[in-house]
């Protein structure tokens, strides 16, 4: 039986790295991967996801309307589906990804943030930790030592900012994970974090 997967993790886990060699993997015994992306996060252009370490793949970029499962059925053979940035997917498209686990008996990997920088859930995010089969977490850590959960989000000054849009697009270095303690203490004292 396949399982649809969330793996979650704050700015900085290295999700995007990890997806691009979990595809690897697959690939090396054979099978053939769908790599989707949404189109909300544009930092890497139109279609090549890139991890901060140096690796590349092509991925097909997915529209907010996008019908994921007309999108899949058009493509042909696949045998394992990997999404990255799927915090950006609407919920309607995770239901689609469930539906091809489901239906098809493929699995779907989705890589991703759990919050945004107010601590709050993406849509897309809410739904998985609704449907996946299989939860974990790819840890990142603060400069404290303690596990980052939160994604703060940097002024041009370096100050945590604390209101906006959800969604930044192509902001990806405006952004710092650190734990929730750090994140308070530093909004409250407003202290600079950027380095
Ligand atoms: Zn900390």
């Amino acid at each position: 039986m396949a399982k649809l997967y969330f793996k979650y993790g704050a700015m900085g886990s290295s999700k995007t790295a990890q997806a691009l060699i979990t595809k690897y993997n697959y690939e090396e015994n054979g099978m053939r991967v769908w790599l989707i992306k949404p189109a909300a996060d544009s930092r890497d252009g139109e279609i090549i996801l890139r991890s901060r370490v140096g690796l590349e793949a092509p991925a097909e970029v997915i529209s907010e309307t996008a019908d994921i499962c007309q999108l899949f059925e058009k493509r042909g053979k696949i045998d394992v589906i990997i999404a990255d940035e799927c915090q950006f997917l609407m919920p309607e498209q995770i239901d689609q990804l469930r539906n091809i686990v489901d239906e098809h008996d493929i699995p779907v990997l989705c890589f991703g943030l759990r919050t945004d920088f107010l601590s709050t859930l993406f849509p897309g995010s809410r739904r998985l930790f609704e449907v996946a089969d299989t939860i974990s977490e790819i840890k990142a850590i603060c400069d404290c030592g303690a596990k980052a959960t939160t994604n703060a989000r940097i002024d041009g000054d370096g100050y945590i900012v604390t209101e906006g849009a959800q969604i930044l697009v192509g902001g990806n270095d405006r952004y710092i994970a650190m734990c929730h303690k750090c994140w308070v203490r530093n909004i409250r004292e407003h202290r600079k974090v950027k380095k």
